[in-house]
């Protein structure tokens, strides 16, 4: 069991500010606590000599051996909530609740009080939920610590939530149908204890089948990472993610900046942590209870029987819209079938046993089809009709699906007449919707989790590099009063291993002409400007100049520097090596760093039309080869990478390698806020970048 069990399993409880006033929150708790908790309810308020016909103490530190309480529940005023922590620390508690507000959700004040709070916690290595919390609650022991109205069923369910409305409307929804949990967390401000705390003693917990969460922001994502990669392979991780926030994307200076918000961060970094993510909180439960309920499938086929023909095509409408197929059925089955059912029958998948089927002729189609080894899963609808009866029917369903030990999710299409099949259903954990989507989608769940379960995580390799000299680019340029750099600051790349054509800043026409005649060929000429974000755009690159033209080419660029803004700050104008465009495909390669995902990094195609195509991935960094080579394989030009159209393959392993350089630099430098590698451009030659810009925080250097 992990460092929380004592949270969720205690064996004696302090209220402090317990109270009997009508309509208190303080008197919800206690009352709550009272109405079902095996263990002790110690009360804590120097205002009060009894509450609830609990007797109340002075201070925490005045119950008879304090140190035995597990757990302090905090609901006094927030001016005295942080003196509460603390005599709970000093008395020896080590989890504490802390349901009252007015911390750092309410301004300045609060956010100061916050601040105390959490240098109290960590003073006594306090287990801290909240603050702002509705609390806790723990079905096999009937702990509800809660201000809420309703206590939870029991179940294999564990369930976080970062608003503790959400949990109160949640219970009473649940109340109705057959949904129950082990622990639920109401997440609060996350001062201390936050998302990632959770999954980990959940990942721990034997009774915990399925975690569930409503999130609004993931405190520290790689920390979220790294625990649910574990947690996920054998406990499910179903996430809400609201309250999207696109921070940080109005004011980027780079591409990849502008295009790698923080709602595309989310999407990576819980992609990559190996949870499931919904959209909505239906979602949220089905998936909760196929998880729970049925075995995973072996593979991604699923068989569909029914007794009605337009509720099957919108059966395998859904299936088509899903990841999963309509399984191809072995000759023995089909024949078996033919011999079995009616002749109008289709035997053919979606099987259709037709309108006058009893419980009986389910029973043989479904035990012909999860038979057939070609079936990973299937999906039974009926319509009600005057020779079914759904009772008989679930039984059916019950049994075969045991015996199998395929999963199955059922469509029992109707209202009152499904009652009754719909409790052995569930009591068998076969969930059963009105609409065939939901049925379908549920069983999908189980396939993306089966694959989740069979990632292999490799660590991010680490390339020999000259980060001491990385580290000098980067400080030379923070001397200068500026935080953008551009193709000044190449060197970098050369540092990390990413190849670039040769080339130099120069800063008279002398000098250029100096360098091209070094390179021997027809360059390319770019001003050099912090003040110039898109070189091109104000006529700044000259491609394909000859040696002769390098001088005046020079004075050229300057010119339109000038034109452009006439006290733009002018470094001077690169000479660079010609790269060959043709036989070569433009990539980016960039990050942006997320306020909580950290760098995310972006590949995708390149070229000055980036933003108007707009065909790339992201993943957070730091990433391994196997997530590096996956990037490539995302987007949708992949096989112009792979030569299509007669053209030859670029070097896609010198593309791989660059992702996981980048992945290394921005790994090892926070100062790099966002950078573009635009173009990256790949060859089958390998790789060369041809143009980099880069935002410095010069505060992280
Ligand atoms: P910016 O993005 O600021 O406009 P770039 O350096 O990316 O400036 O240059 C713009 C375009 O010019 C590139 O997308 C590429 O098509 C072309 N280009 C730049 N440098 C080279 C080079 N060394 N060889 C060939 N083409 C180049
Ligand atoms: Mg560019």
């Amino acid at each position: 069991m992990g460092r929380l069990s004592t949270l969720f399993a205690p064996e004696r409880v302090a209220v402090i500010g317990a109270t009997d006033s009508d309509g208190s929150v303080g008197r919800a708790i206690t009352s709550n606590l009272l109405a079902s908790f095996d263990g002790d309810v110690v009360a804590v308020n120097p205002y009060k000599d009894e509450a609830l016909g609990l007797r109340c103490y002075d201070t925490i530190g005045d119950v008879d051996d304090p140190g035995s309480v597990d757990v302090a529940v905090v609901v006094v005023p927030p001016n005295a909530a942080v003196q509460a922590i603390r005599e709970a620390g000093q008395a020896g508690v080590q989890n504490v609740v802390v349901i009252t507000a007015g911390f750092g959700e309410t301004g300045s004040e609060g956010m100061s009080r916050e601040q105390k709070l959490k240098e109290a916690a960590r003073e006594y290595d306090l287990n801290l939920v909240g603050p702002n919390s509705l609390g806790v609650m723990s079905t096999p022991d009937g702990l509800n610590a809660t201000f809420g109205n309703e206590m939870a069923n029991e179940g294999d369910i564990s369930f976080m939530s970062q608003s503790g409305a959400f949990v109160t409307a949640v219970l009473d929804w649940a109340a109705e149908r057959d949904v129950g949990f082990k622990d639920i967390v109401s997440l609060g401000n996350k001062a201390i204890l936050d998302e990632g705390d959770f999954v980990a003693e959940w990942g721990e917990d034997p009774q915990t089948e399925v975690i569930l969460g409503y999130l609004e922001d993931i405190a520290d994502g790689t920390k979220f990472i790294r625990t649910a990669r574990e947690v996920t392979q054998d406990t499910p991780i179903v996430l809400v993610k609201s309250g999207r926030t696109d921070a940080g994307a109005s004011a980027a200076a780079s591409h990849t900046g502008a295009m790698a918000g923080s709602e595309r961060a989310y999407e990576a970094g819980l992609e990559q942590a190996g949870t499931l993510r919904v959209e909505s909180v239906q979602e949220l439960f089905d998936y909760a209870q196929i998880l729970s309920g049925q075995p995973l499938p072996d593979g991604d086929e699923i068989a569909i029987v029914t007794n009605a023909g337009g509720p099957g095509v919108m059966t395998t409408d859904a299936v088509g819209d899903s990841d999963l197929s309509l399984a191809e059925f072995e000759d023995g089955t089909l024949d078996r079938l033919r011999e079995s059912m009616p002749d109008e029958a289709n035997i053919y998948n979606p099987v259709d046993i037709i309108g006058d089927a009893p419980a009986k002729r389910f029973e043989l189609a479904l035990e012909t089809v999860l038979a057939d080894d070609n079936v990973s899963m299937a999906v039974v609808v009926a319509c009600p009709t005057a020779v079914l009866s759904f009772e008989e029917l679930a039984e059916v369903i019950v049994e075969k699906q045991a015996a199998h030990e395929t999963p199955v999710a059922t469509t029992l299409m109707g209202g009152k007449s499904v009652g009754a099949g719909q409790e052995v259903l569930s009591e068998a954990g076969i969930p059963n919707y009105f609409d065939p989507a939901r049925a379908v989608d549920s069983l999908d769940a189980l396939r993306d989790y089966r694959q989740i379960q069979a990632r292999e995580y490799e660590s991010p390799a680490s390339f020999d590099v000259d980060r001491d000299r990385a580290e000098e680019i980067l400080r030379t340029a923070a001397r200068r009063d500026t935080n953008r750099l551009g193709v000044e600051a190449m060197e970098l790349l050369d540092a990390y291993g990413i190849p670039t054509p040769q080339g130099a800043v120069t800063r008279s026409p002398t000098e250029a002409e100096e360098v091209a005649q070094d390179i021997g060929d027809d360059v390319v000429m770019k001003i050099v400007s912090p003040d110039i974000l898109h070189k091109s755009d104000i006529g700044g690159v000259e491609v394909g100049v000859p040696p002769e033209e390098v001088r005046s080419t020079y004075e050229d660029l300057v010119v339109r520097a000038r034109n452009y803004q006439s006290d733009a700050t002018v470094l001077g104008v690169q000479v660079q090596e010609m790269v060959d465009l043709e036989s070569g495909t433009e990539t980016i390669l960039g990050m942006n760093r997320d306020p909580q995902f950290g760098p995310l990094l972006l590949f995708g195609l390149g070229g000055i039309f980036v933003e108007v195509l707009e065909d790339n991935t992201v993943r957070v960094a730091p990433v391994s080869e196997p997530e590096a080579r996956e990037m490539l394989d995302d987007i949708e030009s992949a096989p112009l990478l792979r030569g299509a159209r007669g053209r030859d393959p670029v070097d896609e392993d010198a593309l791989v390698e660059s992702v996981q350089r980048l992945s290394q630099l921005v790994t090892d430098f926070p100062a790099i806020v966002e950078l573009d590698i635009n173009p990256l451009v790949a060859t089958p030659d390998g790789v060369q970048a041809v143009d980099l810009r880069l935002t410095l925080d010069q505060e992280k250097l």
